[in-house]
């Protein structure tokens, strides 16, 4: 429990922290992603790297889960005997006068609003015999909170705190809702809502099993801290414009190498100089005739054009009029052929990056020369390891 209560809430000024406490040649380090891309959901464009503030909060938010889901266990029956109060209740109950860890993870919910995640409404009661869910403040109606729908008929409730069990009896097989009013005679007013309330009832199914939750936020319906995780990552981190398709059947390094392809987040030539580093010169080593970005080293360098040419025929693709990494990457969407038939040529289309960039350092880094068909070859048979696999 105490280790819970350690937050992560100023991870940036953390992350700072610890950059700032290198030496001086820390400073000098270049970026090449911002973090907020690195975080980013794969869902949402990113490169999905788990973000530690949204871990810490969803395994509090576990102990919120267990508090509902587990309140015969020991833990809980201390919290309730600490927080709960016999005349006010509370989803989670907690006395503000009383700091501590159980106050911090109540605080949790709080943080979770502020990404649009309401904590109380994932968590769902699943009636059973009524014995563990309070009649007028929970909704366990699917209509709402008995106590807001029916004012009058809960002012004239006369324990506000009683269970859903308290409420009915079985006669004869058949249910029957027993009531305790403070008076015998209801008004007008007070007739009507009770007239509304017994409709609502009737809809309830009533069993002998146990009350419990389900949890909204997984298809299982149990609590998972990676589902609670994920809600909070991907509200906190929209949309890139660029969405990444994250191919499995590639190698991780292969499909990063293809994202920072597209986000002109490699160490080319020129992305280099535009970051600072000297440069002898920014020539692209493969044609020796023009500047090296990515978008020529990849795709109008006349040397690379003969590969994605051989490409193009390999796979019956027509990449004419493609100028962008973004472009190339995208040009499944356009097939009329199967999601696997698509996969396989997005995964072409990252081995013929990849084996472009390698045949790029093997220029500059080992002065070795190879051959485009040479490439072509690589790609062919890497593709078809990559596939079988
Ligand atoms: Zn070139």
């Amino acid at each position: 429990m105490q280790r819970q209560n350690a937050r992560v809430d100023n991870f940036p000024d953390l992350a700072n922290s610890i950059s700032n406490s290198k030496n001086a040649e820390a400073k000098l380090t270049t970026y090449w992603i911002s973090w907020d891309k690195v975080l980013t959901p794969k869902k949402n464009g990113g490169l999905g790297a788990i973000s530690l503030r949204a871990a810490n909060l969803a395994l509090l938010g576990k102990w919120l889960w267990r508090l509902k889901s587990d309140v015969s266990s020991l833990w809980a029956r201390l919290v309730l005997s600490i927080h709960s109060s016999s005349r006010v209740w509370k989803f989670f109950p907690v006395r503000m006068g009383i700091t501590g860890v159980w106050k911090n993870i109540v605080s949790v919910s709080n943080d979770l609003n502020l990404c649009n995640i309401n904590f109380m409404e994932l968590c769902k009661k699943q009636l059973g015999a009524g014995n563990g869910t309070f009649f007028w403040y929970e909704d366990w109606t699917g209509s709402g909170i008995l106590k807001d729908i029916f004012p009058d008929l809960f002012q004239l409730e006369s324990r506000k705190m009683c269970l859903i069990r308290d409420r009915y009896q079985m006669n004869g097989g058949s249910l029957e809702w027993v009531w305790e009013w403070k008076r015998m005679t209801l008004s007008m007013a007070e007739k009507i809502e009770l007239s509304c309330c017994k409709l609502i009832l009737q809809s309830v199914n009533i069993s002998n099993v146990k009350d419990s939750w389900r949890w909204l936020g997984d298809n299982s319906g149990n609590f998972a801290v990676g589902s609670l995780r994920r809600m909070w990552e991907e509200f906190s981190f929209p949309e890139l414009a660029y969405k990444h398709f994250w191919n499995n059947w590639v190698p991780i390094k292969v499909n990063f190498l293809g994202w920072r392809a597209v986000l002109n987040r490699l160490p080319s030539k020129r992305g280099l100089a535009n970051r600072g580093v000297h440069m002898t010169s920014t020539t692209c080593v493969l044609c020796d005739a023009d500047e090296e970005s990515e978008t020529h080293l990849f795709l109008q360098c006349t040397w690379v054009k003969e590969i994605w040419a051989s490409i193009a025929l390999w796979c019956e693709l027509d990449l004419s009029g493609i100028d962008s990494m973004e472009q190339i990457l995208a040009i499944t969407h356009a097939l009329l052929q199967s999601n696997a038939q698509k996969k396989a040529v997005n995964t072409i289309i990252l081995a013929t990056i990849c084996f472009i960039w390698k045949a790029r350092n093997d220029a500059i880094f080992n002065n070795k020369r190879v051959s485009t068909r040479l490439v072509v070859e690589e790609v062919k048979s890497n593709t078809f390891l990559w596939v079988k696999k």
